[in-house]
């Protein structure tokens, strides 16, 4: 069972598992009862979470009901303590909208919630980041999490979200970033899915970046905060949570 559960992580893209999730959560809830891990953002309880990765999987990273990755149960703890994003009347964009997040976004009564994608069936505006099709200053708030890796232009579509983001809106714009990387490394002429793999760490990635993403999204006009959240928070929490060391790029349009 072990074996076929890594096996479906491993090759099977999670937005097909999204579908299908409601079947299999009984089963996993047997599998991984427990009270040793809790997700803030189900706030269901397991003995631990799920393995999960493309290359290499890592242990206690996927919620077993709700999907959430480690980065997500950041992101909800850091939504819930340092914004006023669950009480706060706003326009939210939120580009590629992560399972787990969804349908709680979609409950909040005072948000104004537009989800957008080039492919996902989650998502209510079929949409490429690089043209997004709103107006100037249309939201308040955009999210868009591990998507600019994938995309051609990634400067346009940064240009593009601070275009459409309102003068005092602020978003959170995550990727992934190696810590080992000072500098971003990208080359257009690799286009071979095993390439991808090779250089960039997953074949559907154009590109790796390293410490400069934040200065990335600035010169699209940003201010950038650059938050390692999961020191700001007590080791026991951080465990409880299965969290681990990403930083949050909450970005702002002055
Ligand atoms: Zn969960």
């Amino acid at each position: 069972m072990k074996k076929l559960i890594r096996f479906v992580l491993r090759y099977v893209p999670r937005k097909y598992i999204q579908r299908v999730v409601h079947f299999c959560t009984p089963v996993m809830g047997l599998l991984y009862a427990g009270r040793g891990v809790e997700c803030p953002v189900c706030g269901r309880r397991y003995r631990k979470f799920m393995p999960y990765g493309y290359v290499r999987p890592r242990e206690n990273a996927l919620c077993p009901h709700c999907l959430a990755l480690e980065r997500h149960r950041l992101l909800w703890l850091f939504l819930q303590n340092e914004t006023d994003f669950f009480d706060a009347p706003a326009r939210l964009l939120h580009v590629a909208p992560e399972y787990c997040f969804i349908k709680r976004f979609e409950r909040l009564p005072r948000l104004d919630y537009v989800t957008a994608d080039l492919e996902s069936p989650l998502a209510k505006v079929k949409m490429d980041i690089q043209r997004i099709p709103f107006p100037d200053d249309a939201f308040d708030i955009v999210f868009c999490n591990h998507i600019l890796e994938h995309v051609d232009d990634d400067r346009l579509a940064m240009r593009e979200m601070f275009r459409v983001m309102r003068p005092d809106g602020w978003g959170i714009m995550l990727s992934p970033v190696n810590p080992a990387r000072r500098t971003t490394y990208e080359d257009p002429a690799i286009t071979d899915p095993a390439e991808r793999e090779a250089h960039f760490g997953q074949k559907d990635h154009l590109r790796d970046y390293g410490l400069d993403y934040g200065k990335r999204l600035a010169e699209a006009g940003f201010e950038v905060d650059e938050i390692d959240y999961v020191r700001y928070l007590d080791p026991e929490a951080a465990k409880l949570y299965g969290l681990r060391s990403e930083i949050v790029y909450r970005v702002r349009k002055a």
